[in-house]
């Protein structure tokens, strides 16, 4: 399997400001975090999908979200007042 994992250069914009998004909000809506079912929310980018509760950013590629914790990054550089 030729899984190639492409990294995101730069740093990851959790700003909430949309617009950009490809990902629908109905979509959005039924999405959850794999690892403990809590909703997800686009990044500030929507190149990523942010669980809150796990703290995890789940990679969007070709507009799919890829809603796996094997793919999920860890979020340590959380912006205080975030939440
Ligand atoms: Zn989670």
């Amino acid at each position: 399997m030729a899984a190639s994992f492409r990294c995101p250069g730069g740093q990851y914009d959790t700003n909430d400001h949309g617009g950009t998004s490809m990902i629908k909000q109905e979509l959005l809506d039924i999405l959850a975090c794999p690892k403990c079912k809590h909703p997800v929310r686009l990044t500030g980018d929507g190149n990523g999908l942010i669980c809150d509760h796990c703290r995890l950013l789940y990679p969007i590629r070709d507009d799919i979200p890829i809603m796996l914790i094997d793919e999920a990054r860890q979020l340590d550089d959380w912006e205080p007042g975030m939440e």
